[in-house]
């Protein structure tokens, strides 16, 4: 017979699954809905499979990142219309990966792409293969993605580009470097002090490099770059939002790792088993985390 106290206990831990299963569920699932969520003064979120911003001035608004396909796409640039006084639409991606690049087709055709040069390269020559393999990954990405045709950027941009989007808001598009790919960008909305992180910065997120990407340590010459910044509010693509202080602490984090990595390498530790002895070492130290497999970082700290 379950006592009071023992009943309590498990609706709770009911609760937090159901909580944990939802949380994630909106993490992973594709189709973005359509009620934003606002960050900042002049910045709104559709929080979903990625987080995307839309970022509101006076005369124009910013898109960051589209959603896995035209769906989505249209669906963020819906909601960009309801939250605007303006039909000048700016839109820009964190990545190439699909599920933020991939939706641009769903954009009115007036929209203006803006996007790093780095970022383009790797669009040109990875985007399509990136598609393919989504694609392969569910019957619904398939539909999604199905017919998406890339088209090239309006602006291109090498370290940054500042948008005016009037009435005192401005977008600084940043390319600092490689990390969780080699064209990762950033955007900071001034004056709200809201840095779009995308990868970069996220919050309790084990970091991840994609394929031939950065390397750990042009991702900590990155964040020393964002840290020059008066960051005041952080929304990354793939957690939740936080304050300015995501910055720091993903720095410390990849430093803390990359120093354990690299003297187990000294001691003639493989990869493979720094990875797990590593794993079980950060669960205990950042109890916090959903998870915490750090067995592919490790990987590309050994490979440097
Ligand atoms: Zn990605
Ligand atoms: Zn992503």
């Amino acid at each position: 017979m379950l006592t009071e106290n023992m009943r309590h206990a498990v609706s709770i831990a009911v609760a937090a699954f159901l909580l944990g299963a939802t949380a994630f569920g909106q993490m992973s699932q594709p189709i973005l809905g359509d009620q934003p969520t606002q960050v900042s003064d002049h910045v709104w979120a559709l929080m979903g499979f990625p987080n995307v911003a839309i970022i509101v001035g006076g005369r124009a608004t910013l898109v960051v990142d589209t959603g896995m396909g035209p769906r989505n796409g249209a669906t963020v640039a819906r909601v960009a219309a309801g939250l605007s006084k303006n039909r000048l639409l700016y839109l820009t991606t964190t990545h190439f990966h699909p599920e933020h690049a991939a939706g641009e087709p769903g954009f009115p055709p007036e929209t203006i792409l803006i996007r790093d040069a780095v970022q383009q390269q790797e669009m040109e020559a990875h985007g399509a293969e990136m598609i393919d393999m989504f694609s392969s990954r569910s019957a619904q990405n398939r539909e999604l993605l199905a017919g998406v045709k890339l088209r090239p950027p309006d602006i291109l941009f090498n370290n940054e580009v500042k948008v005016d989007l009037g009435g005192g808001v401005t977008a600084r598009l940043l390319w600092f470097g490689g990390a969780h790919t080699k064209g990762d960008e950033l955007t900071f909305v001034e004056p709200d002090g809201t840095l779009v992180s995308g990868d970069v910065v996220q919050n309790k997120v084990v970091p991840n490099i994609f394929g031939d990407g950065g390397t750990p340590a042009s991702w900590i010459a990155v964040l020393n770059k964002i840290s020059a910044l008066d960051v005041k509010h952080v929304l990354p693509d793939h957690s939740a939002p936080g304050d300015g202080s995501l910055v720091a602490k993903e720095r410390e984090f990849i430093v803390d790792l990359r120093t354990r990595a690299l003297a187990l390498k000294a001691q003639g530790v493989s990869a493979e088993d720094a990875g797990k002895q590593l794993s079980a070492e950060f669960r205990t130290k950042y109890p916090d985390w959903p998870s915490m497999n750090v067995g592919g970082f490790v990987k590309s700290i050994y490979a440097e």
